[in-house]
Parts: C-alpha cells; structure tokens; sequence
C-alpha cells in the first residue's frame, strides 16, 4: 500500500469524459489499497477565460479579486472529479486549497506556500477515501484566497507530496512525459527516460511549460523525487530527480523556447552609480520578475554624464505594469525614449554536461548564424545558454538548434 499524490492538468480535465478517464485510473490504484490524493487544475482554457472576462472590464484587475476568481476554476474540478468517483463507487472528499491547509504569503496572483497542515487530509485518507485537492490556490493565515501562479497546480502536488511524505508523486499531463524540447514545435524531439533537477528547472523557467518551474525548485529543496507522464495512455514517463554522475556524459539535455516574454529598453538612461539600482528596486517592488538584463557601454554626451540603453525582459503580461512603474520614474531619473517590444522569443539550450564541455555556446550561435537568424540579448549560466530572437523566427530557430545538438 502506497500514499500517492497525482495531479492532472487543464486538458487531463478537460471534459467530462476525460474526468472520467481520471476516476477509472484513480479508481484502479484505490482498488489495490493504495491512498490516492488527486490534485486537479481547472478545466483547460478555463483559468485563460476568467483573465480574459476580468480585462474586458479593466486592463489592470484588483489582484486580489483575480485570485477569488481563478480560484473558481479549481474548485469546479474538484467537485466534478470525486462525483466522477463516486459514480465508480469509489468514497471521495474534495477541497479548496484552504481546506486542504495549504498556507501561503499574501503576494496575490503568485503567492509562496508557507506552510502545509494536512490534517484533514490524513483523515479522510485513513477513513478510505480519495481526496481531491483544488491545485493553485491558497490561504494567507488571515482567510484571503490566493493563487501559485500560471501552472501552480504542480506546486501544490510536489508540495502536497513533501508535506505529506508521499511514496509516489505522479503529474499526469497531455504529452509522455519531458521531451528533448516541446514535441508540439519539434516533431524529431525525444522523450527522455530521466532529467536532473536542475536541468528541469532551467527547461521549466526557460519556456518549457510541461513543468511550473517553482514545483521543480521546491521539488529539489524537498527531495521529491517525481514523474511526468500521459494521462492518456499508461506508457512510462520521464523521472525527475537529483542529477546523477552519468547524466553529465550528456552536453544538452533540452531546448526551450520562451514566448512569453517582453523587453522595455531605456533610452539614454544618465550614466551614474545608483540608476540601475533604483530602476531595478522600484520593479521589484512591484512584485515583477526581471529576467535578462543588458546594458550598453556610455554613449559619451555634450555634458559629463555620459548616457546608456538598458534593456531587459519581463512576462508579457506585466509589461503593462512595467511600463507604468518605468514611467513614474521619468521624471527622477530623467531618461529618453522607452521602447517595449513583444515580438522577441528566448531560446535556450539546458544540460548539465555543459560544466564539463566547452565551445557550446559557439556552436549555437554558429547554427543561428547559418540559418540567417540575428541575436537580440545573450546570457549563460553553468547549465544553460540563452539568446534573445526575433519571434517569428524562433521556432524556426528552435528546429535548426534541436537538430544541431540532439538529434
Ligand atoms: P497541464 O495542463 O497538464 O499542466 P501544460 O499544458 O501545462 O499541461 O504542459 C504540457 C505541455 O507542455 C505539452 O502539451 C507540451 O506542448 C508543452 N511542453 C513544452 N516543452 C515541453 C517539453 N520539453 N517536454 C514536454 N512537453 C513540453
Ligand atoms: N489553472 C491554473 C492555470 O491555468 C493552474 C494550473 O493549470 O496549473 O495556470
Ligand atoms: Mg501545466
């Protein structure tokens, strides 16, 4: 008898019938006497309209009314997941994040998990029932609902699954499992059999949207060893656990691409110690992610400040507010021109094995040069190279890089 934790995403819930495609899988682990706590994300496409509904009233929704609303979309699932166990005979309880005592900070629309009491989940197990547990939402200490964060039901999974020291964790999705890059862009990619941590980590905050990459960074800080497979068949998915010595023998793991991103660059921004530092501070006030950043050697001017471009990424969807919390700096700062941009794509290549092999960014920079294809922005890590690309030719892109180093 094992304590398992599944989640199923947005198409594994799709409709009714895919509903009861999870009961029957659920229904047949319970039959063995395994305990099954079954995280659910909203219905697909569900969580994308409630967004769209709220801007069609104002671009800039409360954040905290966005949570009460997306919270609803989880909670449906829920409900109809154990009815469709309950068709099956099988005993389920469902619940909200709160219920299910998941404790998080008060940071609206992504919010951290604080803590975790399953209590109540550890009851309803022992009396032999299946939970349902409503996937990316929460409860500050004080009652407000929040939200993880687009793709936070696997972190309520991978979290649920440390919290409750689950023998198995299973995220059940649309594709087998953690592909060489995502299949539905590249037909050639392979699924692989095993990734490390870190290198899902990297694919995950790079684009790779099969994994949220929080889960992976809470996975790692927890140990969680887990696995990514097809709700739609019972093939063997990908493992993904702490990077063993054999894993490095391979330079690239995965390519990623980035579509979601949006770059502001400040013109003409005064060349002095403390700019940078106050631009960047009032950003992350705002709660916004700031991805790459590059900044030009001075352009000298007539007096003797010189002046800068920077430029830097955001998710599209807080460009917006970037842009807002760029403009109330103006009149401080007192810089030029400020041009956003949302045609850009960022495409990574991720491996471990780059620790150990040099001249591979070379090479991918050489294959983009090949295929006629310009560099926006670079940055590198340990593990991974990044490039800024031309949108409409990042998939493109993509292909000719995935063919280049995995295939
Ligand atoms: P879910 O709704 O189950 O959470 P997501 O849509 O969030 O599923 O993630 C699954 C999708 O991730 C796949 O359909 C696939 O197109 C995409 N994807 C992107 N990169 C990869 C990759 N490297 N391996 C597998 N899938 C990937
Ligand atoms: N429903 C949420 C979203 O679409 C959470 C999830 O699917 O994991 O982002
Ligand atoms: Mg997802």
């Amino acid at each position: 008898m094992a304590l398992i934790v599944q989640k199923y995403g947005g198409t594994s819930v799709a409709n009714t019938e895919r509903i009861r495609n999870v009961a029957s899988r659920v229904a047949r682990y319970h039959a063995q006497g395994d305990q099954l706590v079954v995280v659910v994300s909203a219905m697909s496409g569900v969580t994308d309209n409630l967004i769209r509904l709220a801007k069609e009233i104002m671009p800039l929704p409360d954040e905290r009314e966005m949570d009460v609303l997306l919270a609803t979309g989880e909670q449906t699932t829920i409900a109809l997941t154990a009815i469709a166990l309950h068709k099956l005979g099988v005993p389920a309880v469902s619940l909200t994040g709160a219920q299910a005592g998941i404790v998080t900070d008060g940071v609206h629309t992504k919010a951290k998990i604080q803590n975790i009491t399953p209590k109540k989940i550890h009851d309803l197990l022992k009396q032999g029932n299946v939970v349902t547990v409503a996937g990316f939402q929460g409860q500050t200490i004080d009652g407000q609902v929040t939200t993880l964060g687009r793709g936070g039901s696997d972190l309520t999974a991978i979290a649920l699954a440390a919290a409750l020291k689950a023998d198995l964790c299973q995220i059940y999705t649309d594709v087998d499992g953690v592909y060489t890059a995502d299949p539905r862009i590249v037909p050639q990619a392979k699924k692989l059999d095993e990734i490390s941590y870190d290198e899902m980590l990297e694919l995950a905050s790079l684009g790779a949207k099969v994994m949220q990459s929080r889960s992976v960074e809470f996975a790692k800080k927890f140990k969680v060893i887990f696995e990514v497979r097809s709700s739609l068949n019972d093939n063997p998915g990908t493992i993904v656990k702490e990077e063993t010595r054999n894993m490095e023998a391979v330079v690239v793991r995965g390519v990623s691409l980035d579509k979601n991103q949006a770059k502001i660059t400040l013109v003409a921004v005064p060349d002095r110690p403390g700019i940078a530092a106050r631009i960047f501070k009032a950003i992350g006030e705002a709660n916004i992610n700031v991805d790459m950043i590059v900044q030009n050697i001075s352009h000298g001017t007539a007096d003797d400040v010189g002046a800068t471009d920077i430029s830097f990424t955001v998710d599209k969807p807080e460009l917006a507010k970037a842009r807002a919390v760029i403009d109330g700096l103006r009149q401080e700062i007192g810089f030029g021109k400020v041009i956003a941009t949302e045609t850009i794509g960022k495409l990574s290549i991720v491996g471990v094995g780059m620790k150990s092999h040099a001249g591979v960014a070379g090479k991918l920079f050489d294959v983009l040069a090949r295929e006629g294809i310009n560099i926006g922005m670079i940055s590198t890590s340990e593990i991974k190279v990044s490039v800024v690309v031309d949108l409409a030719k990042a998939e493109e892109a993509m292909k000719a890089v995935h063919a280049a180093f995995l295939v």
